[in-house]
């Protein structure tokens, strides 16, 4: 394997500026993940790995975006499986590091503070959830800065979200604007498997026949899609009872939303054609699985 793993901090500096010299790059791509990685990972990794001279995926499982201990606990962790998908994809550098490395003193005093947009979605069902995950990416984009590698310039920093989960995506964005980190963002579209259910690490702990009922969601999000793609009015209420008329999956919200600050699009939502630029968003259970999903609407 071509693929380094390191798990501290001080590690992740070194090996990081010693690659970019080597290469004599100038440009760093990290990716955040907690692990247990699929095709969506994949993507994302290989997008950065294209972009960048040097390539790190960080793995980590993040206790602080957690509300339940059961959650934190039974979640997947496929270290070996998930360093051999990084390597044939291309990736420098794994940065693996344990909670103590992280969060040295306990958990932290000081946090990100998410804001109202993280009162909603899927906020309204996880509260602190927000708060959490980018106080952690926050640390992560920190660790992830790459040194001055011998040039001029500082080398260019970009760092790789998944648009499937499109709150957390809109709230880094906003952290990263409105609290001046050097880092671009870019957002990586929704990777699904070919009946159309998107990735997901938590896919797995579906029964079969869950699975097959969770495909409601992008099917209902593929009609709402459609009706924008022909400017028709977009009737989200239908599209919704498609959704419940499912026995197996249970639904939280079906809504569409400003891309940006995830307000409700009320009034385009039900018998005038569909205009403008908008994101369908949709949450359900399917047996002991949370799903989520969304399509970006551009009439
Ligand atoms: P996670 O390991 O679930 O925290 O996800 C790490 C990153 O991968 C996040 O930016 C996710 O949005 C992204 N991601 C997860 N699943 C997918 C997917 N199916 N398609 C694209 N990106 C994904």
């Amino acid at each position: 394997m071509a693929i380094q793993l390191v798990t501290t901090a001080a590690q992740l500096r070194a090996e990081s500026a010693r690659l970019l010299r080597a290469k004599g790059g100038s440009s760093q791509g990290l990716v955040p993940t907690m692990g247990a990685l699929h095709e969506g990972h994949a993507e994302l990794a290989r997008t950065a790995v294209e972009q960048n001279d040097v390539a790190v995926v960080s793995i980590f499982v993040n206790p602080l975006q957690f509300g339940e201990a059961v959650d934190l606990e039974r979640y997947p962790r496929t270290l070996d499986a998930d360093l051999a998908l990084l390597d044939a994809v291309g990736v420098d550098l794994v940065f693996a590091p344990e909670v103590q490395e992280v969060y040295p003193g306990g958990e932290p005093l000081v946090r990100i503070s998410a804001g109202p947009i993280a009162g909603k979605w899927e906020g309204a069902s996880r509260p602190g959830h927000f708060d959490g995950a980018l106080t952690v990416v926050a640390k992560l984009l920190h660790f992830g800065l790459p040194g001055a590698s011998g040039g001029v310039e500082l080398p260019a920093y970009r760092a790789y979200f998944g648009q499937k989960d499109a709150q957390q995506l809109a709230l880094v964005q906003r952290m990263v604007a409105d609290l001046n980190f050097p880092v671009q963002i870019v957002a990586v579209p929704i990777v699904r498997s070919a009946d159309g259910l998107a990735l997901s690490s938590r896919n797995r702990f579906l029964s079969a026949a869950e699975r097959e009922a969770a495909l409601v969601l992008s099917r209902a999000l593929r009609l709402i899609e459609d009706r924008a793609n022909a400017n028709q009015p977009l009737d989200l209420e239908s599209a919704r009872a498609l959704v419940e008329s499912q026995p197996l999956v249970e639904l939280d919200y079906f809504e569409v939303v400003d891309p940006l600050t995830l307000e409700p699009l009320a009034e385009n939502c039900r018998d005038t054609p569909f205009r403008g630029e908008a994101l369908a968003i949709i949450a359900a259970t399917a047996g002991p699985v949370r799903l989520i999903d969304n399509v970006p609407l551009n009439s």
